[in-house]
């Protein structure tokens, strides 16, 4: 390959590197070794049919073309989505730096102190501005924030009612994603115009927007006292730019909050991917969903961050969870974030201010033209009544570059935001042939809503508001961090691999950024291409026949696979299959999905060699038989192997009514070789941030789009504008879901073609049994398929090791940070593990640097059973090791401090240091605290 081929920069090992990578793995060739490894029931022998390969260059003028067909127009839509100016340091800084968007899910709190820093940040300014006591470090849109709501209401209410209340004046794509997420779950929304109609005698939950839809600022007090008076709690979908001016919604009584947190600084990107957010009052801070950081203390004492109360993925309670929320949003919470933090309250409140005066200075000048506007206090929307004229304004002022909504034939709304000036005024008011207006203008804010309480008060949202001091606390904090801009990330089930510049570089450009998700049909002709053909090049690579890209995490994909399924039963009359097979072996989300899905979750076993033990399967199939929905199975499976049972299962499932749901996270094992569509699987999810190269971002953004064969097709989501008319349903708040970020795994598939792709297959699955071969003598390998070989990733089992020495797989994954490394995957799938993944982009050295610390710490573990170390006092339980504990001036520790922080082969100038011992999590958890905590916490 030329090194024109982008293939060749993004697969790491050359030539040479391959051939001994082989030799240790005893296999001639990378083909030899797939037609080893991979079963022949679900081989695929074909060609990718795919655009030949084209290079970076090829491929960014590709898509700048595809950037100029969509028209990036003054945006006055609203509805949830705002103009902004994303300050460019942060942009630079955070969106386009390798340090924040490389960066895994911060499951290892020590090497994550930047990011769950700022995700601190994040949490403290939406309680703050929301005025309730917690708040979790972000949701996957304002949609599934305001669902999540209805279902914590419903779990926290003492209501026996399954009905649940929505403000007419809430965003359209929010009702839809409540309707489709309530019901599966057998709750009957209830949409109500809170204004004028009675609310009804019984519901359990209410959910209000905060300025509505219309725009209109209601003081809604009397409605939440009527809510609780019958045991019903309260969700406000606050604006939080709005909230810097008016009354919080925890003054009013509201138990909780959910929202966007987009016009912070996060462009629109025709739709996502922003944060979402969600807060609740203090006592049902146990019931939250998503992520939440929170503050414990290190070995030392010292103040720590990490993510509290369990919230892991793995650790998603199974059939009992709640929420399968896994991958949130957390590159853009932190920017949202760092938005706060560089405007600081001051700042926040003068955007809004002006934002708000904006909107006054156009309704005042509607107004002395003679056109009736909505007669309401109102933040940054504006209603206008144009009886019959509204589609005309629309278009008029769309000839002249300004978007505005249409409501319906007699009404437009008109959205004003931090980046509105003067000239867009005018261009509103000559849409709709009134005169310019420079008269003065009265503020319309309720003065009776007037926010009167401080925010932000942390000194963290008021130190940081030159440039210089921005640009190096964004600096201190990524350095805290380690990301795959240092080194591997080898977790399995994550495919943490190359998420290559030129992949990104479009993400910035104005004409993906900076469009609405309402835009026009004729303003987006760019966008539609390329989600066009990345949906089709989907399709190719799995074997399905349709795929949509709206569900913005593999979660999403998962829940809206399985709504598919329920419609295809519930369309041939069989609504009463409602029984989901998931092996115990599968990812947390997967029984989270069916329990929402409205399906009853059976557990199917796992046999010793960690394959969906058939035998059992059949015992369940025959049990369930007249109520079996689906099966959900992994592939490879979650243990790293290509079980060969897989197409006997999909028979097995099929013969007795079910259908097969193939979680496609591990598809990276898969590219080229095999296709589920192919293999008898009815629908997948991907997920794009792990195969299809959209970085982690920290722990998102993601997609997760789902695809299935033909029969499931007309059941894939529809439009959330549209979807209460065709039955669809809406599984994120956006069409397309997070579309910015498509040109990623475009740009991907685009310039690996066919040949690229299968070769980064052949060589992930090389690299995984490289590992194995290597490391097998030092650690048990745990699972093998075929002919001993495992799949793209392998499980070293730590237990016995842990039941002679003591020393545990905890002690081991920090031990490796003093190495270099972050940690692979944790006790997951198999408690007492570690599960690497290493992927195609890690060159030899580094996977031999990484099987060198491995076997280093194995001879330490030795030293440690040998008792030349004591058990409680070795540098494997003091890992990881700080430059402030090394180079202290006591050291009461049995070794050297150089084995402490040098150990063999480590780099001496290039040492990462974390910059805290290893933390205490139970600590944290008894006592909770999830905002930033005083200065006065961190002294000595
Ligand atoms: C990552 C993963 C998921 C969940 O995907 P999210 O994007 O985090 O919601 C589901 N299943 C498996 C096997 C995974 O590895």
């Amino acid at each position: 390959m030329s090194v024109e081929q982008f293939a060749t920069r993004h697969i790491g090992p050359g030539a040479d590197d391959e051939r001994r990578m082989l030799e240790a793995v005893g296999h001639d060739s990378i083909d030899e070794l797939m037609d080893a490894a991979i079963p022949e029931v679900i081989r695929w022998h074909g060609t990718l049919d795919l655009p030949e390969a084209a290079t970076e260059a090829e491929a960014i003028a590709e898509l700048r073309a595809l950037a100029a067909r969509n028209t990036v127009a003054v945006s006055m839509i609203g509805l949830g989505y705002h103009g902004t100016h994303t300050p460019a340091v942060i942009r630079r800084n955070v969106l386009e730096d390798p340090a924040w968007y490389t960066a895994y899910t911060p499951y290892q709190p020590e090497i994550s102190q930047g990011r769950l820093e700022a995700l601190l940040n994040f949490q403290t300014m939406v309680t703050d501005l929301t005025g309730l006591a917690t708040a979790n470090a972000s949701m996957l849109d304002e949609g599934t924030a305001a669902a999540e709501a209805m279902t914590l209401a419903r779990r926290a209410s003492k209501s026996k009612s399954r009905v649940y209340v929505v403000d007419a004046d809430a965003l359209p794509q929010t009702i839809a994603v409540i309707t489709s997420r309530a019901e599966p779950l057998g709750i009957e929304v209830r949409v109500v115009d809170v204004e004028r109609d009675e609310l009804p005698g019984e519901f359990f939950g209410l959910h209000l927007q905060y300025p509505g839809a219309s725009g209109a600022v209601r003081d809604h007090a009397g409605l939440v006292e009527s809510a609780h008076a019958v045991g019903a709690l309260v969700t406000v979908a606050a604006d939080l730019l709005a909230l810097t001016l008016l009354r919080a919604p925890g003054e009013i009584g509201a138990d909780i909050a959910a929202g966007t947190t987009q016009r912070f600084g996060v462009p629109m990107g025709f739709g996502g991917p922003h944060a979402g957010y969600l807060a609740v009052r203090s006592g049902l801070e146990r019931m939250l969903p998503g992520r939440l950081v929170g503050v414990s203390r290190d070995a030392d004492g010292n103040p720590a961050y990490r993510l509290a109360l369990q919230t892991r993925e793995q650790h998603i309670r199974r059939e009992k969870a709640t929420s399968n929320i896994c991958t949130a949003q957390v590159l853009l919470a932190v920017m949202a974030g760092m938005y706060a933090v560089y405007h600081g309250p001051d700042g926040l409140r003068e955007i809004a201010t002006r934002t708000h005066a904006m909107a006054a200075r156009l309704a005042a000048g509607l107004r002395a033209g003679g056109v009736d506007v909505a007669d309401v206090a109102f933040f940054d929307t504006v209603t206008a009544r144009v009886p019959g004229a509204a589609a005309q304004v629309v278009a008029a002022a769309a000839e002249r570059g300004v978007n505005l909504r249409l409501v319906d034939a007699d009404r437009v709304g008109v959205s004003c935001d931090e980046t509105t000036t003067l000239a867009h005024l005018a261009q509103v008011w000559a849409a709709f042939g009134v005169p310019a207006f420079d008269g003065a203008v009265d503020a319309a804010l309720p003065v009776d809503l007037a926010r009167t309480s401080d925010f932000l008060t942390h000194p963290v949202f008021r130190s940081h508001h030159s440039e210089t001091a921005m640009l190096r606390y964004l600096r201190r904090l990524s350095d805290f961090d380690y990301a795959l801009d240092r080194g591997m990330i080898p977790l399995g089930s994550c495919t943490m691999k190359l998420n290559a510049t030129t992949e990104m570089e479009p993400v910035s450009w104005a004409e993906f950024a900076n469009v609405h998700p309402f835009a026009p049909d004729a303003q987006t002709a760019g966008y539609r291409e390329m989600i066009g053909q990345l949906e089709s090049w989907l399709a190719e690579v799995t074997g399905y026949d349709a795929v949509s890209v709206q569900p913005n995490a593999g979660s999403q994909g998962e829940l809206a696979g399985l709504l598919a399924i329920r419609s295809y039963h519930a369309s041939r009359g069989e609504t009463h299959r409602d029984v989901c097979l998931i092996p115990s072996s599968a990812h947390g989300t997967n029984a989270a999905s069916a329990v929402m899905a409205g399906m009853r979750v059976v557990v199917v076993a796992c046999d010793d060699n960690g394959n969906v033990d058939l035998v059992d399967l059949d015992a369940k199939i025959d049990k369930h038989r007249d109520a079996l929905a689906a099966i959900m199975v992994t592939y490879p499976s979650t243990h790293g192997v290509y079980e060969t049972g897989i197409a006997s299962l999909c028979a097995k499932v099929h013969d007795a009514g079910g259908q097969v749901y193939v979680d496609g996270a591990n598809l990276n094992a898969l590219v080229g070789f095999a296709k589920p569509g192919r293999f008898g699987a009815d629908v997948s999810h991907l997920n794009l941030h792990k195969t299809f190269c959209i970085p982690h971002g920290g722990g998102g953004p993601g997609v997760g789009p789902v695809a299935v064969r033909a029969h499931l097709a007309p059941f894939l989501p529809g439009d959330p504008l549209g979807a209460h008319a065709d039955a669809t349903p809406a599984i994120s708040a956006a069409k397309y879901g997070s579309a910015g970020i498509l040109p990623i795994p475009w740009a991907y598939l685009r310039m690996m073609g066919a040949e690229g792709l299968t070769r980064a297959t052949g060589v992930a699955v090389l690299a995984a049994n490289y590992v194995a071969a290597r490391l097998r003598g030092h650690y048990p390998v745990l699972y093998a398929g075929n002919k001993g070989l495992v799949a793209h990733e392998c499980i070293l089992d730590l237990r016995p090791l842990t039941k002679a020495t003591g020393v545990s797989v905890d002690d081991v994954a920090k031990r490796l940070i003093d190495y270099g490394f972050h940690a692979p995957t944790m006790s997951f799938p198999v408690a007492g593990t570690l599960m690497v993944e290493p992927t195609e982009s890690e060159d030899l050295a580094e996977l031999d640097r990484f099987c060198d610390a491995m076997i280093a710490i194995r001879a330490e573990i030795e030293q440690v059973a040998a008792g030349q170390w004591p058990a409680g006092d070795n540098p494997l339980t003091n890992a990881p090791h700080t430059a402030a504990m090394v180079s202290g001036d006591e050291w009461p520790h049995p070794y050297p401090r150089s084995v402490g922080a040098y150990p063999a082969g480590v780099d001496r100038a290039g040492k990462y240091w974390p910059p805290v011992r290893r933390i205490d999590g139970a600590y944290g958890d008894r006592n909770l605290v999830c905002s930033c905590p005083s200065p006065e916490a961190f002294e000595d």
